[in-house]
């Protein structure tokens, strides 16, 4: 992999606002000289997610992630380093310098970019189709559902016509080759003979990223006997169904502007509650999958599920919920009545209507408390354990201690159980279960002194003044610290007049970017002067080498070893370090 030439990465950070970056996928608020937002690399209902806009730096101390902008980047859409810069130079209109690719590279980018731009094609050619007179049947249809030709058009509703090869004519003819066709999942090899197209005769509905690129399609049969009902592309690598959240390329603004995303089930059930005018999503034939809920907790950390009140609808729900709730947002439940789903719901009651319903959903909660309580006798012992059994699961996800405790009271409270103790008891049994969803899985560098942090703070803060304690140090001294790496490649910086906090941040490994960056997001320093970390750090240096020395002695002195030779040197060196430890502890006071 080629490397950008510092001078471009330099650029890229100085135009790219952390702040800015970040705010496309946290909500963040302005807090003192930092911002402030829940951490999208953990769930949390409080926030502890911390964005230093001066220093261009972000910190959680929940769960330690930490790093500059390209580091955030790296991390929430897990690409690489190089990915990143570029990923920012394009979001803010920069020119991105040519840089050597291997051919692997430059195939995957150009069979991306090949794969987007023949979906695009596949998309407007599906959509005349629907407008053409052989297409009358499938536009009533539509009408028929309820649906607009403005929300038809918004959500670019096509059609495939019955034919085996109507596409894959007509994409050739526009020089695409027939291999990519089928990579794209738009044609289907057979085993004998020629490919075809996979969508035949299907009202074709064009699944697309937020950005608005179309990466699949999904096609829904036209005809009664059918199968089957729905056709999906299949995985490509621009398209993962468990990844992509479909609607939310034309609800991302309105879920921004509500505080709220409206999770639906269909495709139908999308088009008549984003009709509406709700910020509506959908899964769409898949269970919903963390990677969904990511997707949607960058607009959002709210969201009402409204799902078919049948019992898969509200399994679903229950399964969805528990994604949501681990991931930190709210969740509330809108209840239909028996037999409607949103779609049928809207186009009876209207949009006023199913807003009422929005309006007075249930925490999810609550909801499943009830829901649950109902299929159990509170009346009797065994009916309170079997129900206490069901929900305790439930109440060790939830993230949040003060959260998770009011739900135990609940619990309780609907269970019958009076007893104080008992609802002690459950209030515990859902913090131990929780402590196997809480682990920190962010390796540990060690315990870091007073004096270390007292100079990586200032590193970025006052990093002039860092600089200088720094060349009083010697690479002696890092020896055996948890920091060592950090200070190592500041005075390699430093030493080739390349340290800047922004250049120390962005080469920093994730372990070290995280020790950093919670050390920096420290409103002050440790209190200790940087002449003293000097002589603290020349300290420690000398206890751990005193230490080794008596080590040594104690060795020597067990084989009886006679006075002289080795072990005189090594006492000497013994009093030597006593002697220069006194000096530096002196000198301090
Ligand atoms: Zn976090």
């Amino acid at each position: 992999m080629a490397l950008y030439p510092q001078t471009f990465v330099d650029d890229v950070k100085h135009q790219a606002d952390i702040v800015v970056v970040i705010q496309d996928y946290v909500s963040l608020k302005k807090n003192g000289a930092n911002y402030k937002g829940l951490c999208p690399f953990h769930g949390e209902k409080t926030p502890s997610f911390q964005v230093n806009r001066d220093k261009g730096f972000f910190h959680c101390f929940g769960c330690g992630a930490g790093g500059d902008v390209i580091k955030f980047l790296q991390l929430h859409e897990k690409i690489g380093f190089h990915d990143a810069v570029k990923q920012l130079a394009q979001r803010f209109g920069m020119t991105i310098p040519e840089t050597e690719q291997t051919d692997d590279q430059r195939a995957s980018a150009a069979e991306r970019e090949a794969l987007l731009k023949v979906h695009e094609s596949a998309a407007k050619w599906f959509r005349e189709q629907l407008l053409t007179p052989a297409a009358a049947r499938i536009r009533r249809q539509i009408a028929d559902r309820g649906i607009n030709d403005t929300t038809g058009e918004a959500m670019g509703l096509g059609f495939a016509p019955p034919s085996r090869t109507a596409l894959k004519d007509e994409l050739l003819k526009q020089g695409y080759s027939e291999g990519l066709l089928v990579r794209a999942g738009l044609l289907v090899q057979r085993e004998e003979g020629p490919s075809v197209d996979r969508f035949r005769n299907r009202l074709m509905i064009p699944i697309r990223r937020d950005t608005g690129s179309v990466i699949g399609f999904g096609g829904r049969a036209v005809d009664a006997d059918q199968q089957p009902k729905y056709l999906n592309s299949p995985e490509t690598p621009i398209y993962s169904k468990g990844r992509t959240l479909y609607g939310l390329d034309l609800s991302k603004a309105g879920i921004r502007q509500k505080g709220f995303g409206v999770l639906v089930e269909g495709y139908f059930d999308f088009g008549q509650v984003y009709q509406a005018g709700f910020p509506a999503v959908a899964s769409c034939g898949t269970a919903l999958t963390p990677q969904q809920v990511q997707q949607l907790h960058r607009f959002a950390s709210k969201v009402v599920l409204s799902f078919d009140p049948d019992t898969a609808g509200q399994g679903a729900a229950a399964k969805s919920s528990e994604l949501f709730v681990a991931d930190g947002f709210d969740v509330n439940v809108a209840e239909l009545p028996a037999g409607q789903d949103p779609d049928t719901f809207i186009r009876s009651h209207g949009a006023s209507g199913y807003g009422e319903r929005l309006k007075h959903s249930k925490p999810y909660l609550e909801y499943l408390l009830d829901r649950t309580a109902a299929g159990y006798n509170l009346n009797s012992d065994e009916g309170r354990v079997k129900f206490l059994a069901a929900m305790l699961p439930t109440a060790a996800r939830i993230p949040d201690a003060a959260m998770r405790d009011r739900f135990a009271d609940r619990l309780a409270f609907k269970a019958n159980i009076t007893d104080e103790v008992v609802r002690a008891k459950i209030r515990e049994a859902a913090v131990q279960k929780q402590t196997t969803f809480a682990t920190n899985t962010i390796p540990s560098l060690g315990h870091v002194t007073k004096a270390e942090k007292a100079l990586i703070w200032c590193l970025i803060h006052e990093h002039e003044t860092a600089l200088t304690a720094l060349v009083d140090l010697e690479a002696a001294d890092f020896e055996e610290l948890p920091s060592r790496s950090v200070l190592d490649l500041a005075r390699g910086l430093n030493d080739n007049r390349g340290f800047s906090p922004s250049v120390l941040l962005e080469r920093l490994n994730m372990v070290e970017a995280q020790l950093v960056t919670g050390i920096a997001s420290e409103p002050e320093p440790p209190a200790l002067s940087l002449g003293s970390c000097v002589g603290e750090l020349r300290r420690a240096r000398y206890e751990r080498e005193r230490a080794t020395v008596q080590r040594a002695i104690a060795q020597l002195q067990t084989r009886g070893a006679a006075v002289g030779g080795e072990l005189d040197a090594l006492l000497a060196r013994k009093g030597e370090l006593g002697r220069l430890i006194q000096a530096l502890v002196i000198s301090e006071d």
